[in-house]
């Protein structure tokens, strides 16, 4: 049976489990990372370190796989595509173009009827002080944001101090009355060909995930919806590979994407002791172009992630058989870094 082998660019959390779900179907993978410490070469097959920027480690990186993909989306898209004109890149560099930037992101949402938050482009003082109905609201920068980096909270208009660096761009969103998170997490293998695991509900901590579990407590129409857009947004992009949509709930129960990750998602990430298959097998089979197999729920499950020096206990704590622990090995521990996480099954 043909096999490629995969480029991955990234080395985080997620480029270490794509690379070890590959490793279970007999796809070898190599890794592009620009930190020499990524935790992703303890799991893939080799191993390139350099900027990626850098034509000559671009080269022997294309030069040594069939295909490539990417854990994050923070890269500029010049990169992709260059890649692109020698080796397949999946998700396609204009999907990730796309995403990368919350205003063509949110913009492409409402141009196929999707709901979201109010939001508008910012660049200036004076464009926020004429945009006072959009506050309270977030103020985000429109690329490289995460794990809420780059992103100001705006109570009142009076609130503002001058920290904010305008020599970037901003979007403005209106900030939503939250009562719950929740998201879908959907693989796309080609027209209409998808499978798709449930509703996810999250809980945010600081702005950075910390609970995730299925099944979601949400109504059925809610449900419904969510899916429904998710499967819209995954078609509509020509999407291939695994796509995560984040949706906030507001306390009247209306539906709003807040984003889509262009990537498997940590709120996915119990899909690999949930389901027969995880977020990250159908990620590399998708790509790959390989059998796509009907997945299905085995068993319902709860996420924790692990932030910063909680690893410590983690790394030290013994496991029930329904507990996992994931242990990203990281070099160093850092406050507000994903440093693993726990899902528990409920068998
Ligand atoms: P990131 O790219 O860092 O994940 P998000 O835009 O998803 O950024 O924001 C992170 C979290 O911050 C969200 O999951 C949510 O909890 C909160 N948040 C972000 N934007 C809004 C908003 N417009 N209204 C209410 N909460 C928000
Ligand atoms: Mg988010």
């Amino acid at each position: 049976m043909y096999r490629p082998t995969l480029g991955i660019i990234g080395g985080g959390q997620l480029g270490s489990l794509l690379a070890d779900a590959a490793k279970k179907i007999g796809i070898k993978t190599v890794i592009l990372s620009d930190d020499i410490n990524a935790p992703g070469k303890n799991f893939s097959s080799s191993f390139i370190y350099g900027n990626y920027d850098d034509q000559v480690i671009i080269d022997e990186f294309i030069n040594s796989v069939d295909l490539v993909t990417y854990e994050f989306e923070n890269i500029p898209f010049s990169i992709l595509k260059k890649i692109d004109e020698k080796k397949t890149v999946l998700p396609k560099p204009e999907v990730n173009n796309l995403i990368q930037n919350r205003l063509t992101e949110k913009d492409f949402l409402n141009k196929i009827n999707i709901q979201t938050t109010k939001y508008t482009s910012i660049n200036n003082i004076d464009e926020l002080k004429e945009n006072k109905n959009l506050i309270p609201g977030l103020l985000k920068t429109t690329t490289l944001g995460y794990d809420g980096k780059g992103q100001y909270k705006i109570n009142k208009f009076e609130d503002l101090n001058n920290n904010i660096n305008f020599n970037k761009k901003y979007i403005l969103e209106k900030l939503v009355n939250l009562k719950k998170e929740i998201s879908v997490v959907i693989t796309r293998f080609g027209h209409q060909k998808f499978e798709m695991y449930e509703p996810i509900e999250n809980v945010h901590e600081d702005q950075i995930l910390k609970h995730s579990k299925v099944p979601a407590e949400i109504s059925e129409k809610i449900r419904e919806k969510a899916v429904n857009w998710s499967t819209l947004i995954a078609e509509e992009l020509d999407y291939i590979g695994t796509l995560c949509v984040e949706f906030f709930i507001d306390k009247n129960d209306n539906l709003y994407v807040n984003e889509i990750a262009p990537r498997v998602h940590n709120s996915g990430h119990l899909t690999i002791n949930s389901h027969n298959i995880s977020q990250f097998e159908n990620h590399i089979r998708a790509v790959c172009g390989l059998e796509k197999i009907q997945t299905k729920k085995m068993f319902n499950a709860k996420m924790i992630n692990i932030i910063g020096d909680e690893i410590s206990f983690y790394r030290k704590k013994i496991y029930k058989n329904n507990e996992f622990f994931f242990d990203y090995l990281k070099k160093d521990i850092k406050n507000k870094r994903k440093m693993g996480h726990l899902t528990i099954i409920n068998k």
